[in-house]
C-alpha cells in the first residue's frame, strides 16, 4: 500500500507571521503602539498550504487533484476550465506541479510546467478561478559555438556534444539550415567546420533552450556555406533563399542509400531483373519519413508490393511516392494539402521488401525519374526591396562568423 501522496516533494505551511514581518515595509503601515496585536494579523491573514508533485504515469488531471483533497466536484470544474487553453489530455507523467491550498482546504492556485518555458497556471480570482497558459520570462545570451568535425568526431552530433553538452540539441537546427546543399550522413569529413551563432535562453540563471540559429557557417569538403536568418528564413550571403521547392531528402538526416536509381537491377525478392525506378534509403522502423515539397495526396493507402503507400502530386508536373511505410501519418488522405516538410508516415517493410527502408519515387510528366538529379534546383533570391535591409542585418552577423573562408582555417 503506497501512500496516496507518494510524489509530493514538499508541503509546507507558509507562516502567515512570515507575511507580517514583510508587511509594515511593503504597505507603509505602521501599527499604532497597543492598538493592534501581532495575533489579530495573523488570524486575518490566510494560511497556504503549498503541495509539489509531479505527475503519476496515466494520472489525469481530474485524479491528481483529488489525490490531493481537492473535492472531486471542484477538480471535474478546473478540468473544464483547463480544457479551452491546455488539452487535459496533454499531461506528462513525470511533469511537477504546485498546488496552493487555503488552511480550510479551498484550492487557491494550481501551476503546472508544459515545457521548458511554457506554465499553465489556474488562480482563483475575485469571482471565480480562471486559467491560462504563460511563458517563463528568458534571458538571452548570444552564443558562438565553433565545432571541428576529426575522426574521432565525424559526426555533426558529435562535434557539437564535444563542444557542450547542451550544443548538441542545434545538430537536428544545423542539419535542417543547410540540408538542401549538404548531406550531413556521408558529406561531412574530418577538419570541416561548423560555426554557429545563436541565442542561449535562461531562466533564472539556469539554460533552458536554444533559440533560433541567427547565423551559421559550414566549412565542408572545401565550399564554405553561410546561413543567415531574416524574417523567419534562412539565406546565404548575397540574399538567396537556402530552402529550394525540393527538400534534399524525405528522411531527416539523409540516411543511407542502399539501392540507388537504375532502369535494369536484379530484384532481391523475386529475383528477376527488373528496373528500380526509385531511391531506396535504409532506416530503422519508424524513422519519420517527411514530403519534399508540398502538395496534394493522390493516394495514401495499401498497394500490393509497395504495401503502405503514400503519393504526393506536386507543381511543374512532379509526382512522389513513398512507399513500405510502417504506417501512414494521420490526416494524410487523398485529396489534401500537404506541406513540404510535414510527415506522410513511417519507415517500415509492408509490401514486398526484405527490410526497413523506404522506397521513394518521383515522376515528372508522368515519366519515372531519378530523384537525387532533382536536388539542384536554382536558388530563389530575396525580394530585392529588402536586399539591402537584409544585407545591413547580416554585416554585424558575418563579423561574428569570422573571417570568411576555408583557407582562413588553414593552419
Ligand atoms: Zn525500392
Amino acid at each position: 500500500m503506497t501512500l496516496p501522496r507518494c510524489n509530493a516533494v514538499f508541503t509546507s505551511l507558509i507562516c502567515a507571521a512570515l507575511f507580517f514581518t514583510f508587511l509594515p515595509r511593503s504597505t507603509g503601515f505602521v501599527p499604532e503602539s497597543g492598538s493592534i496585536r501581532e495575533d489579530d494579523i495573523l488570524r486575518t491573514l490566510p494560511q497556504i498550504e503549498v503541495v509539489q508533485g509531479s505527475f503519476k504515469p496515466n494520472a489525469t488531471l481530474v485524479a491528481t487533484l483529488v489525490d490531493f483533497d481537492i473535492p472531486s466536484e471542484l477538480a471535474h470544474s478546473v478540468a473544464r476550465l483547463v480544457q479551452p487553453v491546455f488539452d487535459v489530455r496533454g499531461f506528462r507523467s513525470g511533469n511537477a506541479f504546485t498546488l496552493e491550498k487555503d488552511t480550510d482546504g479551498n484550492l487557491r492556485a494550481f501551476e503546472y510546467k508544459i515545457s521548458d518555458d511554457k506554465i499553465l497556471e489556474v488562480q482563483r480570482g475575485a469571482e471565480a478561478y480562471e486559467a491560462k497558459v504563460s511563458s517563463l520570462d528568458l534571458e538571452s545570451r548570444e552564443t558562438t559555438i565553433t565545432s571541428e568535425i576529426t575522426p574521432a568526431q565525424n559526426s555533426l552530433y558529435a562535434a557539437l556534444a564535444k563542444e557542450d553538452r547542451q550544443a548538441v540539441q542545434l545538430a537536428e537546427k544545423v542539419a535542417s539550415i543547410f540540408a538542401w546543399d549538404v548531406d550531413f550522413n556521408t558529406g561531412l569529413h574530418p577538419d570541416d567546420r561548423i560555426r554557429i551563432v545563436v541565442p542561449a535562453l535562461y531562466h533564472e540563471g539556469q539554460f533552458v533552450k536554444w533559440g533560433d540559429i541567427q547565423a551559421a557557417e559550414l566549412l565542408n569538403a572545401g565550399k564554405t556555406y553561410r546561413a543567415f536568418r531574416y524574417e523567419g528564413s534562412y539565406y546565404d550571403t548575397k540574399g538567396n533563399a537556402l530552402k529550394r521547392a525540393l527538400l534534399a531528402s524525405p528522411l531527416p538526416f539523409n540516411p543511407r542509400i542502399t539501392s540507388g536509381f537504375s532502369r535494369r537491377r536484379m530484384h532481391p525478392i523475386l529475383g528477376t531483373s527488373r528496373p528500380h525506378l526509385a531511391v531506396d534509403y535504409g532506416a530503422p522502423t519508424g524513422t519519420p519519413v517527411q514530403a519534399v515539397a508540398k502538395g496534394i495526396v493522390t493516394f495514401a493507402g495499401w498497394d500490393a508490393g509497395y504495401g503502405n503507400l503514400v503519393q504526393i502530386k506536386h507543381s511543374r508536373g512532379l509526382t512522389t511516392g513513398y512507399a513500405h511505410l510502417s504506417r501512414i501519418a494521420a490526416g494524410v488522405r487523398v485529396g489534401r494539402a500537404i506541406d513540404q516538410g510535414a510527415g506522410v508516415g513511417s519507415v517500415g517493410q509492408t509490401g514486398l521488401a526484405t527490410g526497413p527502408h523506404l522506397h521513394f519515387m518521383m515522376t515528372k510528366d508522368g515519366k519515372a525519374i531519378n530523384p537525387r538529379t532533382m536536388q539542384s534546383e536554382p536558388p530563389i533570391p530575396i525580394d530585392s526591396k529588402l536586399l539591402p535591409l537584409f544585407l545591413a542585418h547580416i554585416s554585424p552577423m558575418e563579423a561574428k562568423l569570422g573571417i570568411a573562408g576555408y583557407t582562413a582555417l588553414k593552419k
